[in-house]
């Protein structure tokens, strides 16, 4: 996608020496840019196999909700410790850089049977693989995972045994 590479920055060192930060936010700068890329997400095959979206904290939100209005799918969050009420189901998983938990809440989770994940960028593939174990734990299925940008060098898709979709891959 044209412009798509160029709003996004990269920051050495953060948030931990050694981590190549990409920040994603020079995109919802760009409202024509923003628009193209949302309506390529929402296209995708994944989204529109999904009976809803799981999206997740904190940039995660940004292009599910505007994916969700677009494809007209019902949107979940998966949110870090402390943040939804109500009865929750909880997974721990492992950061590029750090441990965290992630949960979603119960009542949510038995209303679709099929998700498609969507974040703003895959690395390790730690935090999707969290919300794919919570699907999978509540009986539901994973259709696949749309992100904007992938880090190759990773190689967090090979954690997956359904579809990753990327715009960018870097
Ligand atoms: P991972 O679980 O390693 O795939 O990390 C993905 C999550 O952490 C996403 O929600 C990203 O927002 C964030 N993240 C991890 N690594 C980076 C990075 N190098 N630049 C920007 N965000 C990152």
């Amino acid at each position: 996608m044209k412009n798509l590479e160029s709003l996004i920055k990269t920051y050495n060192d953060f948030p931990k020496e050694g981590i190549a930060f990409k920040d994603i936010l020079g995109i919802i700068q760009d409202t024509e840019v923003f628009r193209e890329l949302i309506l390529k997400m929402s296209s995708n095959k994944v989204i529109k196999n999904s009976e809803a979206i799981i999206s997740i904290e904190a940039r995660g939100f940004i292009f599910g909700s505007a994916i969700s209005l677009q494809a007209s799918k019902p949107m979940l969050v998966a949110r870090k410790p402390g943040k939804l009420p109500g009865e929750l189901i909880q997974e721990n998983y492992h950061l590029e850089y750090g441990e965290n938990s992630l949960s979603m809440q119960k009542e949510g989770l038995k209303r679709f049977s099929s998700y498609a994940i969507v974040d703003d960028l895959l690395a390790t593939g730690g935090t999707i693989n969290c919300v794919a174990n919570l699907i999978k734990k509540s009986g539901k299925e994973v259709c696949g995972v749309v992100t904007v940008v992938e880090l190759l060098e990773l190689n967090g898709k090979s954690k997956f045994n359904f579809p990753v979709e990327s715009i960018i891959s870097i």
